[in-house]
């Protein structure tokens, strides 16, 4: 991956990826090349939407928590690594412990290649201590400013290509192509988020400790335009917003205005319901990802998503993923 400064005012940073050099996640895989898997496990489950085109050419799979792996043009984007099994404990902050649940669908040690993370904060519940050890170094990520200050501040066991985007801000990411003209790209942008409520108890213990880091979500583009050029020339032909670790809170209102007239295709909502502190610590629990009740509450307030739903006769169409199944789309913009 090339990490190239805007040469513009646009505060777009502009990365590459080569599909067609194809490297592990983790940095063991590096003397054992022919042992790498080319592909996920079969999913499950396939499940597409029901006005589907049958020309589905990407596709997301559930890991488990909010891992997931969105595959498109020959890349992989890892979101949010948890490969932690059922069982073993999460450290959340100082004396607050979380305990995996359920395994996830695939191990990290037998990943196909993967081309980049996407990271929505620095926290065990979304990027767990193997995951971090484990990671090669130059694996691409895309990350808080607060979590690329941490992982390029680790010495010699630094990650070498860490993309700060916050919140509102851009990274446009070239997928190199052996195509002229029109060629795909992703545009990330850093979406609010908040992990804990407003004026609770813990929050003021989070302004002393600083126990809980800030959180993106973000807003995924996948679409075709002039590598290197600046986002004016980008045109999405598929948008998915990913909650990260998000509670309900004002700004998010801000995301469908800001898409306005503009269809966001898919929504990857984080349902943990993980609690901090840990339940038995009663009354003090708050949830730290969203449970279903307030997953819904999210899609009203993303008003023109559901709006769209509706218009195209769809609503109440979600798509439930359990681990291991894969939802497969169409990515459109191809062709003129
Ligand atoms: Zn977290």
């Amino acid at each position: 991956m090339a990490l190239t400064s805007p040469s513009s005012k646009s505060s777009s940073q502009i990365l590459t990826l080569d599909p067609t050099h194809p490297q592990p996640p983790t940095r063991h895989h590096h003397h054992t090349s022919s042992s790498i898997p080319t592909n996920l496990p079969p999913a499950k489950a396939i499940k597409t939407h029901p006005s589907t085109s049958a020309e589905e050419n990407a596709s997301v799979y559930f890991v488990g928590n909010a891992t997931t792996i969105i595959q498109w043009h020959g890349i992989r984007i890892m979101t949010d690594p948890n490969f932690l099994h059922a069982g073993d404990h999460v450290h959340l902050g100082p004396g607050v412990t979380s305990v995996r649940k359920l395994n996830p669908a695939v191990d990290l040690e037998v990943l196909p290649p993967v081309d980049l993370m996407l990271l929505s904060h620095y926290h065990e519940d979304h990027f767990d201590r193997h995951v971090e050890a484990s990671l090669r170094r130059d694996l691409p990520i895309i990350t808080t400013p607060h979590a690329q200050s941490i992982l390029t501040a680790k010495g010699e066991d630094s990650f070498t290509q860490v993309a700060a985007v916050d919140v509102y801000n851009q990274a446009l990411v070239d997928i190199k192509a052996d195509k002229t003209g029109r060629r795909p790209r992703l545009r990330v942008t850093g979406m609010p988020g908040k992990h804990i409520p407003m004026g609770k108890p813990l929050e003021k213990l989070n302004e002393v400790v600083g126990a809980i880091p800030p959180t993106n979500g973000w807003m995924l583009e996948l679409g075709y335009g002039n590598h290197g050029g600046t986002t004016a020339d980008f045109e999405p032909g598929y948008r998915i917003y990913i909650s990260g670790d998000t509670l309900i809170f004002d700004e998010l209102k801000e995301i469908p205005r800001r898409y306005d007239g503009q269809a966001i295709n898919l929504m990857l909502v984080h349902l943990g319901g993980t609690t901090v502190p840990s339940p038995a610590m009663l009354p003090l629990a708050m949830m730290v990802t969203m449970d279903a009740k307030q997953g819904v509450e999210l899609m009203r307030s993303l008003g023109d998503f559901q709006n769209q739903v509706k218009e195209a006769g769809l609503d109440g169409q979600v798509v439930y993923l359990d681990r291991g199944d894969e939802y497969r789309f169409y990515v459109g913009g191809e062709k003129v």
